[in-house]
Order: structure tokens, then sequence, then C-alpha cells
């Protein structure tokens, strides 16, 4: 299937076709959330997502996952611009499930910590593996999980909560003691 018959499956994903460039316009309840421009570079695409001015190399062939992940975390992304502190919080553990980015990619189930937010979606996270990467919300896949068993928590009324131990998160956890944690066991 190719990116042109995907987009026209959904009403609220448009395409506009500029010269050397495409412009993906995601929308929720007729408002615009995210925006991609897809520009072709050799066998890639170069792309950048709003409006978290982020620009990532991606294969081709990833293309249509990430437009479909984009899609499929409206309601989330919707959530987190409007309130995106509300649900991540400095300190919490996040594992990658899939990051868009050729050049330099986490690898899926690398584990990281939270060290800030900024207000366009973006989490600054201190992956297991020494480096600082963003995930972006809403375009990134990813999981909280539990700082004790690190099985993955969901989101209910006020709190995460650990789907297998049943802690609620941890607030009170040091995040000091959590990077160094987390580096020692690489
Ligand atoms: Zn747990």
């Amino acid at each position: 299937m190719n990116i042109l018959e995907i987009i026209n499956k959904y009403e609220d994903i448009k395409l506009k076709t500029l010269k050397s460039k495409m412009i993906v316009t995601f929308y929720s309840e007729d408002k615009i959330y995210k925006i991609l421009e897809i520009q072709k570079q050799k066998d890639n695409f170069k792309v950048a997502i709003f409006p978290n001015k982020i620009k990532k190399i991606i294969k081709s062939e990833e293309l249509e996952d990430l437009i479909l992940s984009i899609k499929n975390q409206k309601i989330q992304t919707n959530i987190n611009l409007e309130n995106i502190k509300k649900y991540y919080k400095t300190g919490q553990k996040v594992r990658l499930i899939k990051m868009y980015d050729y050049i330099a990619p986490i690898q899926p189930l690398t584990t990281g910590i939270i060290e800030y937010i900024d207000d366009v979606g973006t989490l600054h996270i201190l992956w297991k593996d020494g480096r600082r990467l963003g995930i972006i919300v809403g375009v990134d896949e990813f999981e909280i999980i539990c700082p004790i068993c690190n099985s993955k928590m969901l989101f209910k009324e006020y709190d995460y909560f650990c789907t297998k131990c049943s802690k609620k998160y941890l607030e009170f956890l040091d995040y000091e003691e959590q990077q160094k944690d987390i580096l020692n066991k690489t």
C-alpha cells in the first residue's frame, strides 16, 4: 500500500503535495494536532514534525508506520499537548517500543528516565545506554513502566498503577537514585 492510499483511507488525515514536499496534516475533531512535512532524500525520507519542530530521517518503509503511529496516538496527543505535565513527570521510567529516527535511534525495549519535559510534547530522556534523546509524545511509541518491576503502567484518575504489582507511581523515588540505577545496569 502506498502513502496516498493510506492517507485517503482516513478522513482525519489530509495530504498536500508541494513541489518537493508532502505535507500531512492530522486532525482531531476539526483541530490540527500534528503536521508532518516529508521530503524524499535518496532512499530515505526527511521528516519534520510540528509543533515539536523535530527533524528526523527515516527509512522509506517506515513512513507508513510513522503516519499510522501519529494517527493512533491522537487521543494521547491531545491530552498531552493541553496538559502534558499532568501525565508525564520528571523521574518516571519509560520503555521504548519504537523510535522514528533512522540515523541514531534508541533500540526498542531500552528503558530510560524522564529528565525533563518541554511544552510541545517532547520528553527528554536519559537512556540506559547513557545517551540523551527525546521521545516525541504522539509520534514515538513508548510506555511508562513500573520503577519496581518494569511492567507496563496504566494511567487511571490521578496516577499510574502497575499492571503487575499494583504499585502506584512512586513519586517519592529519588530521581538521582534512578539515574544511577539505570546506568549501573547497562
Ligand atoms: Zn510493578
